[in-house]
């Protein structure tokens, strides 16, 4: 099988779960499992935060983040297509009563600032009161440019709002840029961190911000059932990512760019390619018959109009190769004239 769908599905290698196996374990509802205070103070380390705090997952990292930015009646500037609007079931407004404000993302994936500016209320009772700015990085593959990130920081810093980064796949962003996390983490006051995606870990995700901050933030991921026990398990799968899988990264990029030459040159729709994504426009009279087509080729691709291929450590060039060939092949029976 070949799973394109998402670097989610990436499985740990033996070498991660040697180290998971060997973990040194603790009970970290009273913080004395040792190796995930080891996995906070090297997130801390990397990203220049005082704190970091681990969670089961990316979405109880975004939401407990904006749980400690917000509070009832207030709201957070937002992507129209970013995840922790649109694809975390709602959660600041189920159960934060934090008033999502979204706006349309510029073609890079950025926040346009005169659009935020826009956005902000005005201090006045008819309104939401206007606390955060959250942006995401990678968005859909896209690293935001450090000059924007510096204007947006100096921006919240007038403008009296925090700056909340949702940085799922923000070793990417640092692998493109050829820099270190605490060059990208030095214009936000909150950073989110996935460790399983790209980087490979079966679970986790990292919060990194100020000591007390995360003191608040400890407390909301006990409310909401994030409080983990002997999860020393799971961290030390979080710090054989960060030592192992991050530079490696490059190699998904270039896997991406690859594949998104090599399908361009079949004559698929190639929309567009960054970092580990590329993304495909598919006829719509044949988005059934390639989704039959791939799985009939043990190939895991979630096709519509719009395709999204992810790369990742679990597919070679040689997958790719195949996948190629495979698309080759649908091509051939579906050439445009038949449609
Ligand atoms: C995957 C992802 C998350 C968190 O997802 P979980 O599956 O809950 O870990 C958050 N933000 C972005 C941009 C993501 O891609």
């Amino acid at each position: 099988m070949i799973d394109l769908r998402s670097d989610t599905v990436t499985r740990p290698s033996a070498a991660m779960l040697d180290a998971m196996m060997a973990a040194e374990t603790g009970d970290d509802v009273y913080r004395d499992d040792p190796t995930v205070n080891a996995l906070e103070a090297e997130a801390a380390r990397l990203s220049g935060k005082a704190a970091a705090l681990f969670f089961p997952s990316g979405t109880q990292a975004n939401l407990v983040a904006l749980l400690c930015h917000c509070q009832r009646g207030d709201e957070y500037i937002v992507g129209q297509q970013a995840h922790n609007y649109k694809y975390e079931a709602g959660g600041a407004a189920v159960l934060g009563s934090i008033q999502p404000q979204p706006i349309l993302h510029a073609a890079d994936g950025s926040l346009p600032l005169a659009d935020v500016a826009a956005a902000i209320k005005p201090d006045d009772i008819h309104f939401a009161r206007t606390r955060l700015l959250s942006l995401e990085n990678t968005h859909h593959g896209k690293v935001l440019p450090l000059s924007y990130l510096e204007q947006a920081w100096q921006f919240t810093r007038e403008r009296n709002l925090a700056l909340h980064i949702d940085g799922a796949r923000i070793f990417n962003a640092v692998v493109a840029l050829d820099s270190a996390l605490i060059d990208i983490a030095r214009y936000c006051d909150t950073l989110t961190i996935c460790l399983s995606k790209g980087l490979g870990a079966p679970i986790g995700s990292l919060l990194c911000g100020d000591v007390a901050y995360i003191e608040e933030a400890r407390r909301w991921r006990k409310m909401t059932g994030g409080g983990l026990r002997q999860a020393g398990i799971l961290a030390a799968a979080g710090l054989y990512a960060l030592q192992h899988n991050v530079s490696r990264l490059k190699e998904d990029h270039d896997n991406a760019t690859w594949l998104a030459e090599q399908l361009r040159a079949t004559g698929v729709d190639v929309v567009s390619q960054e970092t580990n994504m590329v993304y495909v426009n598919v006829p719509a009279n044949q988005v059934g018959a390639l989704q039959a087509w791939m799985q009939s080729g043990d190939v895991l691709l979630s096709v519509g109009a719009r395709t999204r291929i992810v790369t990742h450590l679990d597919v070679s060039r040689q997958d790719l190769q195949r996948l190629v060939e495979h698309w080759q092949a649908f091509l051939h029976q579906h050439s445009p004239s038949d449609v």
